[in-house]
Protein backbone atom coordinates (compact mmCIF):
# COMPACT_ATOMS: atom_id res chain seq x y z
CA UNK A 1 0.00 0.00 0.00
CA UNK A 2 1.44 3.53 -0.51
CA UNK A 3 0.68 7.21 0.97
CA UNK A 4 -1.33 9.08 -1.01
CA UNK A 5 -3.31 12.51 -0.26
CA UNK A 6 -6.92 13.26 -0.79
CA UNK A 7 -8.16 16.62 -0.36
CA UNK A 8 -11.80 15.74 -0.08
CA UNK A 9 -11.02 14.06 3.30
CA UNK A 10 -8.10 15.88 4.10
CA UNK A 11 -5.44 13.74 4.48
CA UNK A 12 -3.16 11.16 3.59
CA UNK A 13 -4.18 7.20 2.84
CA UNK A 14 -3.47 4.21 1.98
CA UNK A 15 -3.95 3.32 -1.92
CA UNK A 16 -2.85 0.20 -3.38
CA UNK A 17 -0.83 2.42 -5.87
CA UNK A 18 1.41 5.62 -5.43
CA UNK A 19 -0.33 8.84 -6.20
CA UNK A 20 0.10 9.47 -10.29
CA UNK A 21 -2.76 12.41 -11.14
CA UNK A 22 -3.15 12.81 -15.06
CA UNK A 23 -2.69 15.80 -17.30
CA UNK A 24 -5.74 17.01 -16.93
CA UNK A 25 -8.60 15.46 -14.91
CA UNK A 26 -12.27 14.96 -16.42
CA UNK A 27 -14.93 16.27 -14.00
CA UNK A 28 -18.46 17.46 -13.79
CA UNK A 29 -21.02 18.91 -11.88
CA UNK A 30 -24.42 18.86 -11.16
CA UNK A 31 -26.52 20.57 -9.87
CA UNK A 32 -29.40 18.52 -8.16
CA UNK A 33 -31.95 21.15 -7.79
CA UNK A 34 -32.71 20.98 -11.53
CA UNK A 35 -33.11 17.34 -12.27
CA UNK A 36 -36.47 16.52 -12.81
CA UNK A 37 -35.98 12.64 -13.68
CA UNK A 38 -36.78 12.63 -17.11
CA UNK A 39 -34.04 9.74 -17.59
CA UNK A 40 -33.36 11.56 -20.85
CA UNK A 41 -30.22 11.06 -19.36
CA UNK A 42 -30.48 7.41 -18.98
CA UNK A 43 -32.34 6.48 -22.38
CA UNK A 44 -28.83 8.97 -24.03
CA UNK A 45 -26.51 6.63 -22.30
CA UNK A 46 -28.43 3.68 -22.82
CA UNK A 47 -29.15 3.65 -26.94
CA UNK A 48 -25.33 4.88 -27.11
CA UNK A 49 -23.27 2.46 -25.30
CA UNK A 50 -25.33 -0.34 -23.96
CA UNK A 51 -28.05 -1.52 -26.27
CA UNK A 52 -26.40 -4.97 -26.96
CA UNK A 53 -26.29 -8.72 -25.99
CA UNK A 54 -25.74 -9.22 -22.22
CA UNK A 55 -26.34 -5.51 -21.66
CA UNK A 56 -29.82 -5.01 -21.12
CA UNK A 57 -29.68 -4.34 -17.51
CA UNK A 58 -26.58 -2.30 -17.59
CA UNK A 59 -27.51 1.42 -16.40
CA UNK A 60 -24.12 3.17 -17.05
CA UNK A 61 -26.37 6.26 -16.35
CA UNK A 62 -29.22 6.16 -13.64
CA UNK A 63 -31.60 8.66 -11.72
CA UNK A 64 -32.47 7.63 -8.40
CA UNK A 65 -34.64 8.89 -6.21
CA UNK A 66 -33.13 9.61 -2.58
CA UNK A 67 -33.81 8.38 -0.04
CA UNK A 68 -35.79 5.38 -1.31
CA UNK A 69 -34.03 5.09 -4.73
CA UNK A 70 -31.01 3.22 -5.50
CA UNK A 71 -29.21 1.04 -8.22
CA UNK A 72 -28.42 -1.79 -7.37
CA UNK A 73 -30.87 -2.35 -4.87
CA UNK A 74 -29.34 -0.47 -1.39
CA UNK A 75 -25.86 0.18 -2.76
CA UNK A 76 -25.02 3.47 -1.00
CA UNK A 77 -26.83 1.62 2.36
CA UNK A 78 -24.88 -1.36 2.27
CA UNK A 79 -21.69 0.17 2.43
CA UNK A 80 -22.39 2.98 4.82
CA UNK A 81 -23.44 -0.25 7.53
CA UNK A 82 -20.20 -2.18 6.71
CA UNK A 83 -17.77 1.01 6.68
CA UNK A 84 -19.52 2.07 9.81
CA UNK A 85 -17.80 4.94 12.15
CA UNK A 86 -17.71 8.22 9.55
CA UNK A 87 -16.75 10.93 12.03
CA UNK A 88 -15.36 14.19 10.67
CA UNK A 89 -13.41 16.69 12.12
CA UNK A 90 -13.62 20.13 10.35
CA UNK A 91 -12.80 19.22 7.22
CA UNK A 92 -10.63 16.08 7.96
CA UNK A 93 -12.48 12.84 7.90
CA UNK A 94 -11.06 10.58 10.68
CA UNK A 95 -12.49 7.43 9.93
CA UNK A 96 -11.91 5.06 7.70
CA UNK A 97 -11.70 4.88 3.70
CA UNK A 98 -13.01 1.58 2.02
CA UNK A 99 -9.16 1.05 1.04
CA UNK A 100 -8.15 1.20 4.70
CA UNK A 101 -10.95 -0.78 5.93
CA UNK A 102 -10.23 -3.83 3.58
CA UNK A 103 -9.97 -7.26 5.05
CA UNK A 104 -7.05 -8.75 5.08
CA UNK A 105 -5.78 -10.35 1.69
CA UNK A 106 -8.52 -8.44 0.14
CA UNK A 107 -7.67 -4.51 -1.20
CA UNK A 108 -10.96 -3.08 -1.06
CA UNK A 109 -13.99 -3.40 1.47
CA UNK A 110 -16.60 -4.30 -1.47
CA UNK A 111 -19.43 -6.59 -1.50
CA UNK A 112 -21.15 -7.98 -4.88
CA UNK A 113 -24.52 -7.40 -5.88
CA UNK A 114 -26.97 -10.33 -6.56
CA UNK A 115 -28.61 -10.62 -9.68
CA UNK A 116 -31.85 -9.62 -8.42
CA UNK A 117 -30.37 -6.40 -6.89
CA UNK A 118 -30.79 -5.24 -10.65
CA UNK A 119 -34.10 -5.69 -10.99
CA UNK A 120 -35.57 -2.51 -9.66
CA UNK A 121 -34.08 0.36 -11.00
CA UNK A 122 -36.49 2.69 -10.44
CA UNK A 123 -37.66 1.07 -6.74
CA UNK A 124 -38.94 4.18 -4.58
CA UNK A 125 -38.98 6.84 -7.52
CA UNK A 126 -40.89 9.86 -5.92
CA UNK A 127 -41.24 8.78 -2.86
CA UNK A 128 -40.88 11.30 -0.01
CA UNK A 129 -39.87 10.45 3.48
CA UNK A 130 -43.30 10.59 4.95
CA UNK A 131 -47.11 11.55 4.39
CA UNK A 132 -47.45 15.16 4.54
CA UNK A 133 -50.09 15.25 7.84
CA UNK A 134 -53.20 17.19 6.71
CA UNK A 135 -53.46 21.17 7.09
CA UNK A 136 -49.40 20.81 7.01
CA UNK A 137 -47.79 23.89 5.09
CA UNK A 138 -44.04 23.33 3.42
CA UNK A 139 -41.16 25.06 4.81
CA UNK A 140 -37.35 25.28 3.42
CA UNK A 141 -35.89 22.95 4.20
CA UNK A 142 -39.08 20.48 3.98
CA UNK A 143 -40.17 18.50 6.56
CA UNK A 144 -40.94 15.42 3.69
CA UNK A 145 -38.73 15.06 1.03
CA UNK A 146 -36.90 13.49 -1.60
CA UNK A 147 -34.59 14.44 -4.32
CA UNK A 148 -33.36 13.54 -7.91
CA UNK A 149 -29.50 11.51 -7.66
CA UNK A 150 -28.53 11.39 -11.30
CA UNK A 151 -25.64 8.96 -11.49
CA UNK A 152 -22.08 7.59 -13.79
CA UNK A 153 -19.06 6.74 -12.75
CA UNK A 154 -17.13 9.13 -10.87
CA UNK A 155 -13.51 9.07 -13.31
CA UNK A 156 -12.09 8.49 -9.42
CA UNK A 157 -8.50 9.35 -8.81
CA UNK A 158 -8.33 6.84 -6.87
CA UNK A 159 -10.26 4.09 -8.38
CA UNK A 160 -11.46 1.54 -6.16
CA UNK A 161 -12.32 -0.63 -9.25
CA UNK A 162 -8.46 -0.68 -10.77
CA UNK A 163 -7.20 -0.98 -7.41
CA UNK A 164 -9.70 -4.16 -6.92
CA UNK A 165 -8.31 -5.93 -10.14
CA UNK A 166 -5.88 -8.69 -9.60
CA UNK A 167 -5.49 -8.65 -13.96
CA UNK A 168 -4.18 -4.70 -13.90
CA UNK A 169 -7.21 -4.85 -16.79
CA UNK A 170 -8.50 -1.35 -15.57
CA UNK A 171 -6.69 1.43 -16.19
CA UNK A 172 -7.13 5.52 -15.85
CA UNK A 173 -5.87 7.45 -18.83
CA UNK A 174 -2.97 9.69 -18.29
CA UNK A 175 -4.53 12.69 -20.56
CA UNK A 176 -7.73 13.17 -19.49
CA UNK A 177 -8.13 11.33 -15.95
CA UNK A 178 -10.98 8.82 -18.07
CA UNK A 179 -11.32 4.95 -16.19
CA UNK A 180 -11.67 2.55 -18.59
CA UNK A 181 -11.70 -1.15 -18.43
CA UNK A 182 -9.16 -2.70 -21.21
CA UNK A 183 -11.87 -5.85 -22.61
CA UNK A 184 -8.91 -7.72 -24.10
CA UNK A 185 -7.30 -8.09 -20.49
CA UNK A 186 -10.27 -8.58 -18.67
CA UNK A 187 -11.54 -12.31 -17.42
CA UNK A 188 -14.19 -11.39 -15.73
CA UNK A 189 -13.26 -12.17 -12.42
CA UNK A 190 -15.54 -9.42 -11.11
CA UNK A 191 -13.56 -7.80 -8.16
CA UNK A 192 -14.04 -4.43 -10.06
CA UNK A 193 -17.86 -5.03 -9.26
CA UNK A 194 -17.73 -5.78 -5.79
CA UNK A 195 -14.66 -3.09 -5.54
CA UNK A 196 -16.15 -0.38 -7.01
CA UNK A 197 -18.56 1.71 -4.05
CA UNK A 198 -20.68 3.31 -6.89
CA UNK A 199 -21.37 -0.17 -8.08
CA UNK A 200 -20.49 1.55 -11.70
CA UNK A 201 -19.41 -1.19 -13.12
CA UNK A 202 -21.02 -4.21 -14.79
CA UNK A 203 -20.76 -7.74 -15.59
CA UNK A 204 -21.28 -8.71 -18.97
CA UNK A 205 -22.32 -12.45 -19.32
CA UNK A 206 -22.47 -12.79 -23.25
CA UNK A 207 -18.47 -11.44 -23.09
CA UNK A 208 -17.29 -12.67 -19.72
CA UNK A 209 -16.18 -8.79 -19.35
CA UNK A 210 -16.55 -6.08 -17.05
CA UNK A 211 -17.81 -3.05 -18.75
CA UNK A 212 -18.72 0.64 -17.29
CA UNK A 213 -19.15 4.27 -18.43
CA UNK A 214 -16.58 5.38 -20.92
CA UNK A 215 -16.87 9.00 -20.64
CA UNK A 216 -17.81 9.43 -24.21
CA UNK A 217 -14.21 9.53 -24.50
CA UNK A 218 -14.48 10.02 -28.49
CA UNK A 219 -16.75 13.00 -27.97
CA UNK A 220 -14.52 14.21 -25.08
CA UNK A 221 -11.18 13.85 -27.53
CA UNK A 222 -13.36 16.23 -29.96
CA UNK A 223 -13.69 18.66 -27.32
CA UNK A 224 -17.24 17.90 -27.13
CA UNK A 225 -19.18 17.10 -23.75
CA UNK A 226 -20.92 13.41 -23.13
CA UNK A 227 -24.14 11.78 -24.21
CA UNK A 228 -25.70 12.20 -20.84
CA UNK A 229 -25.01 15.41 -20.59
CA UNK A 230 -25.78 17.40 -24.05
CA UNK A 231 -29.22 15.33 -23.91
CA UNK A 232 -30.18 16.97 -20.56
CA UNK A 233 -33.56 18.31 -20.26
CA UNK A 234 -32.97 19.81 -16.95
CA UNK A 235 -29.29 21.55 -17.99
CA UNK A 236 -28.38 20.31 -14.63
CA UNK A 237 -25.14 19.20 -16.21
CA UNK A 238 -21.39 20.72 -17.06
CA UNK A 239 -18.50 18.50 -18.02
CA UNK A 240 -14.94 20.00 -18.05
CA UNK A 241 -11.45 19.65 -16.77
CA UNK A 242 -10.82 19.99 -12.77
CA UNK A 243 -6.90 21.12 -11.40
CA UNK A 244 -6.15 20.44 -7.83
CA UNK A 245 -7.18 22.94 -5.18
CA UNK A 246 -4.27 24.28 -5.10
CA UNK A 247 -3.79 25.16 -8.38
CA UNK A 248 -7.40 26.18 -9.09
CA UNK A 249 -7.85 29.07 -11.99
CA UNK A 250 -11.25 31.26 -11.65
CA UNK A 251 -11.73 31.09 -15.56
CA UNK A 252 -12.24 27.57 -15.26
CA UNK A 253 -16.19 26.96 -14.16
CA UNK A 254 -15.62 23.52 -12.36
CA UNK A 255 -12.67 24.72 -10.66
CA UNK A 256 -14.75 27.79 -9.65
CA UNK A 257 -17.91 25.83 -8.52
CA UNK A 258 -15.36 23.04 -6.59
CA UNK A 259 -12.74 25.03 -5.47
CA UNK A 260 -13.69 28.62 -5.06
CA UNK A 261 -17.12 28.73 -4.52
CA UNK A 262 -17.01 25.40 -2.76
CA UNK A 263 -20.77 24.95 -3.83
CA UNK A 264 -20.13 21.63 -5.62
CA UNK A 265 -19.30 18.46 -3.12
CA UNK A 266 -18.06 15.02 -4.50
CA UNK A 267 -20.33 12.03 -3.32
CA UNK A 268 -19.76 10.10 -0.48
CA UNK A 269 -16.03 11.58 -0.18
CA UNK A 270 -15.52 9.03 3.19
CA UNK A 271 -15.07 6.20 0.73
CA UNK A 272 -11.83 7.95 -0.33
CA UNK A 273 -11.67 7.50 -4.19
CA UNK A 274 -11.47 11.14 -4.35
CA UNK A 275 -14.65 10.86 -7.16
CA UNK A 276 -14.64 13.17 -10.12
CA UNK A 277 -18.75 14.14 -10.52
CA UNK A 278 -19.52 16.91 -7.75
CA UNK A 279 -23.05 17.77 -6.85
CA UNK A 280 -24.59 21.12 -5.99
CA UNK A 281 -26.83 19.43 -3.05
CA UNK A 282 -30.56 19.93 -2.96
CA UNK A 283 -31.85 23.09 -0.54
CA UNK A 284 -34.87 22.02 0.62
CA UNK A 285 -33.34 19.05 2.03
CA UNK A 286 -32.62 18.41 5.85
CA UNK A 287 -28.92 18.91 6.01
CA UNK A 288 -28.14 15.69 8.29
CA UNK A 289 -28.95 13.57 5.55
CA UNK A 290 -27.08 15.55 2.75
CA UNK A 291 -23.69 15.55 5.02
CA UNK A 292 -23.39 12.36 4.83
CA UNK A 293 -23.96 11.73 1.48
CA UNK A 294 -21.63 14.84 0.28
CA UNK A 295 -19.51 15.70 3.34
CA UNK A 296 -18.93 18.70 5.69
CA UNK A 297 -19.03 21.66 2.84
CA UNK A 298 -22.93 21.22 2.46
CA UNK A 299 -24.39 23.86 4.88
CA UNK A 300 -22.01 26.15 2.97
CA UNK A 301 -23.39 25.29 -0.48
CA UNK A 302 -26.56 25.52 0.73
CA UNK A 303 -25.81 28.72 1.79
CA UNK A 304 -24.26 29.88 -1.23
CA UNK A 305 -27.25 28.39 -3.35
CA UNK A 306 -29.56 29.74 -1.60
CA UNK A 307 -28.06 33.58 -1.80
CA UNK A 308 -27.70 33.07 -5.42
CA UNK A 309 -29.66 35.89 -6.73
CA UNK A 310 -27.16 38.41 -4.88
CA UNK A 311 -24.27 36.60 -6.40
CA UNK A 312 -24.07 37.39 -10.23
CA UNK A 313 -21.12 35.50 -11.17
CA UNK A 314 -22.08 32.09 -9.23
CA UNK A 315 -25.73 33.32 -11.07
CA UNK A 316 -24.33 33.38 -14.22
CA UNK A 317 -22.08 30.62 -14.97
CA UNK A 318 -24.75 28.38 -13.70
CA UNK A 319 -26.37 29.84 -16.90
CA UNK A 320 -23.61 27.98 -18.71
CA UNK A 321 -25.12 25.00 -18.05
CA UNK A 322 -26.63 22.55 -21.08
CA UNK A 323 -25.99 26.61 -23.22
CA UNK A 324 -23.79 24.49 -25.01
CA UNK A 325 -22.56 20.92 -26.47
CA UNK A 326 -18.87 22.20 -26.29
CA UNK A 327 -16.72 21.16 -23.13
CA UNK A 328 -16.43 25.12 -22.12
CA UNK A 329 -12.32 24.99 -20.71
CA UNK A 330 -12.98 28.81 -19.47
CA UNK A 331 -15.80 31.36 -18.82
CA UNK A 332 -16.59 35.27 -17.71
CA UNK A 333 -18.84 37.67 -16.94
CA UNK A 334 -19.88 40.90 -19.25
CA UNK A 335 -22.17 42.66 -17.59
CA UNK A 336 -25.52 41.12 -18.12
CA UNK A 337 -23.82 38.25 -20.22
CA UNK A 338 -22.17 35.07 -19.24
CA UNK A 339 -19.12 33.91 -22.08
CA UNK A 340 -17.99 30.72 -22.22
CA UNK A 341 -14.76 29.97 -23.78
CA UNK A 342 -12.34 27.84 -25.54
CA UNK A 343 -8.89 27.38 -23.65
CA UNK A 344 -7.11 30.18 -26.33
CA UNK A 345 -10.30 32.46 -24.97
CA UNK A 346 -11.75 32.39 -27.75
CA UNK A 347 -15.34 32.39 -27.83
CA UNK A 348 -17.48 29.35 -27.45
CA UNK A 349 -21.10 30.39 -26.89
CA UNK A 350 -22.61 33.60 -24.90
CA UNK A 351 -25.90 33.82 -22.94
CA UNK A 352 -27.54 36.05 -21.08
CA UNK A 353 -27.55 36.35 -16.92
CA UNK A 354 -31.48 36.46 -17.24
CA UNK A 355 -33.63 35.13 -19.76
CA UNK A 356 -35.36 37.92 -20.88
CA UNK A 357 -39.44 37.49 -20.74
CA UNK A 358 -42.03 37.97 -23.69
CA UNK A 359 -45.29 38.63 -23.05
CA UNK A 360 -47.31 37.41 -26.30
CA UNK A 361 -50.75 39.41 -26.75
CA UNK A 362 -53.85 37.51 -26.43
CA UNK A 363 -54.92 38.31 -29.80
CA UNK A 364 -52.83 37.99 -33.42
CA UNK A 365 -53.05 40.84 -34.89
CA UNK A 366 -50.99 39.02 -38.27
CA UNK A 367 -52.80 35.81 -38.55
CA UNK A 368 -56.42 37.81 -37.23
CA UNK A 369 -56.85 35.06 -34.90
CA UNK A 370 -56.73 34.85 -30.65
CA UNK A 371 -54.26 32.44 -29.36
CA UNK A 372 -55.39 30.00 -26.93
CA UNK A 373 -52.32 29.63 -24.89
CA UNK A 374 -52.78 33.35 -23.62
CA UNK A 375 -54.73 34.37 -20.65
S1 LIG B 1 -16.99 5.20 -9.80
FE1 LIG B 1 -16.47 3.06 -9.57
S2 LIG B 1 -16.19 2.38 -11.69
FE2 LIG B 1 -16.01 4.60 -11.72
S3 LIG B 1 -13.80 5.00 -11.49
FE3 LIG B 1 -14.74 5.11 -9.45
S4 LIG B 1 -14.44 3.04 -8.62
FE4 LIG B 1 -14.15 2.88 -10.86
S1 LIG C 1 -31.77 14.31 -18.37
FE1 LIG C 1 -31.07 15.79 -16.81
S2 LIG C 1 -33.00 16.46 -15.83
FE2 LIG C 1 -33.48 14.56 -16.94
S3 LIG C 1 -33.13 12.95 -15.39
FE3 LIG C 1 -31.20 13.17 -16.49
S4 LIG C 1 -30.00 14.56 -15.22
FE4 LIG C 1 -32.13 14.78 -14.57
Amino acid sequence: MARVYNWQIGREMSYWYPESRPEKQFAAVFDVNKCIACQTCTLACKTTWTSGRGQEYMLWNNVETKPYGFYPLAWDLNLLNSLQGQEWQGNVYQGQTVFEAAPEGERVLGWRPEEEDYSYPNVGEDDCVGQIENGASLEVPHMMWFYYLARICNHCTYPACLASCPRGSIYKRPEDGIVLVDQSRCRGYQECVKGCPYKKVFFNPMTGTSEKCIACFPKIEQGIQPQCFVNCIGKIRLAGWLSKPDQANPENPLDYLVHIKKIALPLFPQFGLEPNIYYIPPVHVPTHFLKQMFGPGVDEAVKQYRNMAQDLDLAGLLALFGSTEFIVPRWKRQGDLVIGMSEKGSELIKVPLREPVYIRSAYDSKFSIARVNCP
